[in-house]
């Protein structure tokens, strides 16, 4: 399943090394986000996450 989260970059990094998750980017430039995981307001953007099966 994907989902469409607003990350920042050190939560789209941890995700990504997690090797859990496919972590792609959607294109968005980066801005002030309220990240969905550490629910900060920092800079990032919108990935497409994908849990690996
Ligand atoms: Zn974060």
């Amino acid at each position: 399943m994907k989902f469409k989260r607003k990350l920042c970059k050190p939560c789209a990094e941890a995700l990504k090394a997690a090797g859990t998750h496919t972590v792609v980017p959607v294109g968005d430039k980066v801005q002030k986000i309220d990240c969905f995981k550490c629910k900060r307001r920092r800079f990032g953007e919108t990935y497409t996450v994908e849990k690996i099966k």
